[in-house]
């Protein structure tokens, strides 16, 4: 099929009951007309256990896959044609869109969620399957066919569809309730929110950078454009951005070298903490990695953890690196985030840092900053930018 006004969307349904199923539905559904925004106002049928997306002008193949493709909670979809539960209705449409590539073999594959359709699912194979080799000359190959005809017998009407395509999998965003991400601009945290987003997550960015030190302008931008990137995955439409540079510059004041990155660490946390209860959020999300950098030794994490009484969801941190480049790659954010564009100016950087520090001793040491008031104050020198997707 070159264009189509319709295409047929299958979901994981594996562990959906009840309220639960309807409510995993909705936000499917609700996903998936808001990814056509500003392209077409389209329909979404729900049919027993699938949905029937309809466009309001027919939509080229292309088009439909890249919508469709990053629609979490999606497992696979193709565009489709809808058809009267009728053998002769479903042989011409079957005919009518065969498509001429691939040349090679075909199989038919049938299901009947309408039980009260007359052929049994392996009956039908046989008979379309015959009809189509007889009028294709092409021969049948169950194995390794070049082309698969889906037909399913559903209700209120059948569906055929040739090519299907994989979708992201994952939970509809909206089903697991809202956390916060910490996002730098590096490589890590953007694949971070990516899948707390593909777990269903509403995800909130929060970014911090040491305006009026450095160039922080380029880190925000940087942030921004990834959201940008995010937003096709269901990431909510706009980010704090809190600058924390005269803070930072007095961490450096008043605290031991190796300690400052735990500080840095622990401020952010505790405003973003702040933020995610003005939003009614449940988590924040982090981009760590255990072991990877100096600040993420198990002892660096569990001293930053301790700041916040919010869980902190790492979902990276069983991840190499060359994992996380890769994911990273394949979601669009790696080029944006190897730009340059420092979130954290050099000088307020330690030259070292703590790598195994007793809690205690970051304890003690944070006594002598006036964190409540730290916190307070980048607060209120907070900013949210409102993103309009295009
Ligand atoms: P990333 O590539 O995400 O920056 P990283 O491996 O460089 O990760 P760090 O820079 O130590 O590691 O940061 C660890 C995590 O702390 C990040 O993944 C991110 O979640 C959070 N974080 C660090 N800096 C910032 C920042 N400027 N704004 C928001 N979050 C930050
Ligand atoms: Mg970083």
């Amino acid at each position: 099929m070159i264009e189509s006004k319709f295409a047929v969307v299958h979901y994981a349904e594996i562990g959906l009951k009840g309220r639960n199923r309807a409510f995993f539905e909705r936000v499917l559904a609700e996903n998936i007309i808001r990814r056509f925004q500003g392209l077409d106002s389209v329909r979404v049928e729900r049919l027993p256990g699938r949905f029937l997306v309809q466009a309001s002008v027919p939509l080229s193949e292309s088009t439909w896959e890249e919508r469709l493709r990053k629609v979490f909670g999606i497992a696979y979809f193709a565009p489709a044609v809808p058809v009267r539960k009728s053998l002769e209705a479903i042989e011409e449409a079957i005919l009518k869109n065969f498509p001429q590539d691939p040349p090679g073999p075909f199989r038919i594959s049938a299901s009947r969620a309408d039980k009260r359709f007359p052929l049994t699912s392996l009956e039908l194979e046989r008979r379309l399957g015959e009809v189509v080799r007889s009028y294709t000359g092409r021969p049948v190959d169950l194995k390794n066919p070049a082309v698969t005809v889906h037909v399913e017998i559903t209700h209120p009407s059948a569906i055929i569809y040739f090519t299907r395509k994989e979708g992201p999998g994952g939970l509809p965003v909206g089903v697991s309730g809202k956390v916060g991400l910490l996002l730098s601009g590096g490589i890590d945290s953007p694949v971070a929110g990516f899948l707390t987003l593909k777990r269903g997550c509403r995800v909130v960015p929060i970014h911090f950078h040491s305006q009026p030190f450095g160039n922080w302008m380029a880190s925000e931008e940087k942030a921004i454009e990834i959201v940008r990137v995010l937003m096709e995955w269901g990431m909510e439409p706009y980010i704090y951005i809190v600058p924390i540079g005269d803070i930072q510059q007095e961490i450096v004041l008043s605290a031991p070298s190796a300690f400052r990155l735990i500080f840095y660490r622990r401020l952010m946390l505790r405003v973003a903490e702040k933020i995610m209860e003005m939003e009614g959020g449940l988590a924040l999300v982090t981009g760590d990695s255990l072991g990877q950098v100096a600040s993420q030794t198990l002892e660096n994490i569990v001293a930053i953890s301790q700041a916040v009484s919010m869980p902190i969801l790492r979902p990276l941190i069983g991840f190499d690196k060359a994992e996380i480049i890769k994911l990273a790659s394949s979601i669009g954010t790696y080029e944006i985030s190897i730009r340059p564009g420092e979130d954290c100016c050099q000088f307020l950087m330690p030259i070292k840092v703590a790598t195994r520090p007793a809690l205690s001793e970051i304890l003690e040491a944070e006594k002598e900053l006036d964190m409540e008031r730290m916190v307070r104050h980048a607060l209120e020198s907070m900013r949210k930018v409102e993103l309009k997707s295009g």
